[in-house]
């Protein structure tokens, strides 16, 4: 599971950053958390196959988070067989997608499975069979999302633990499996004896918002959260608050009330020239912060 941050910063691309789009690689499959304007050629100086996007999870419609959508449809759009993209977005990206799709004049191959979310509470709008994606309602003034990609928990077999209890790999595991319990040399044997749980990992992706109960909800136990944080909270708060966005001190405050493992700050304001600033107030908070800069790639570890 890996992390390409493609562009990091806020409302305007500028020669240093550009605008909002994360990808996650899980298993060969690309996800793009939000589409900024140049978020493609992002992806291809990074070295991304693009046409290989099969989601992306829109936050919501502000240019700066989806005026790269058109562009990646065409591309992809525009190989032998383009498939189906799935665009996940707040309440009214059906009459978005319905608009932007028209706006241009191109052969419309590509399937689009356009999935609308209210998220009055965090919930599952994706089960795949390796992973889930929930979302949440956050607060921005219009319908925004903030989305959390979940790896499913799975149970393992510890090899040295089953030997010792004399259980062979092949068709006595396939048993434990199915939930029979084995007798060997007069001992029962469960699965619960040989096995262990080996815990999923869990990225959260909270972009525009003002602090709020759902941030922190859907953020909780997270390894990563990749969390906006626009502006300088000691210069910039009342901004902040006015324009419905966080200080990186209100970043920090998620990451330490959702218990998160690590916080990576974005969308910057272009003000910031150096986001040094930015991430020492993320850490007066919550030490094991990191600043994203465009093209960081971040693995996301097992705990
Ligand atoms: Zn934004
Ligand atoms: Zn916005």
């Amino acid at each position: 599971m890996k992390l390409c941050f493609l562009g990091t910063g806020a409302m305007v691309p500028t020669k240093q950053r550009n605008v909002s789009s994360v990808l996650l690689e899980y298993e060969g499959e690309f996800l793009l958390f939000d589409c900024g304007e140049g978020t493609q050629r992002q992806m291809n100086l990074a070295g991304y196959n693009r046409t290989k996007v099969s989601r992306v999870l829109i936050t919501h419609w502000h240019g700066d988070h989806v005026s790269g959508l058109i562009g990646l449809i065409q591309t992809i759009g525009n190989i032998p067989e383009p498939g189906t993209l799935q665009i996940i977005g707040p309440i009214g990206t059906k009459q978005h997608m319905h608009h932007l799709v028209r706006a241009m004049s191109f052969d419309h191959r590509l399937t689009l499975d356009i999935v609308e979310v209210e998220g009055v509470k965090p919930e599952v709008v994706v089960d795949e069979k390796r992973y889930t994606i929930s979302a949440a309602a956050v607060e921005h003034g219009i319908p925004c999302l903030a989305f959390a990609f979940k790896e499913k928990d799975v149970r393992r077999f510890d090899m040295e633990t089953a030997a010792s209890y004399g259980v062979s790999p092949g068709p006595q595991m396939g048993k434990l499996q199915r939930g029979d319990t084995l007798t060997i040399n007069d001992k029962q044997v469960t699965l619960e004896m040989v096995t262990y749980v080996q815990k999923g990992r869990k990225v959260v992706y909270v972009m525009d918002t003002s602090v709020t109960d759902n941030a922190i909800r859907i953020a909780e136990d997270a390894d990563v959260l990749i969390c906006e944080s626009t502006f300088l909270s000691s210069e910039h708060q009342e901004k902040a608050e006015e324009y419905g966005h966080l200080s990186a001190k209100d970043a920090a405050f998620i990451a330490r009330n959702a218990n998160v493992k690590k916080l990576v700050i974005t969308h910057f304001s272009q003000r910031y020239f150096d986001t040094t600033p930015l991430l020492e107030e993320a850490q007066a908070v919550f030490d094991n912060s990191i600043a994203a800069y465009d093209f960081l790639e971040l693995e996301v570890e097992r705990a």
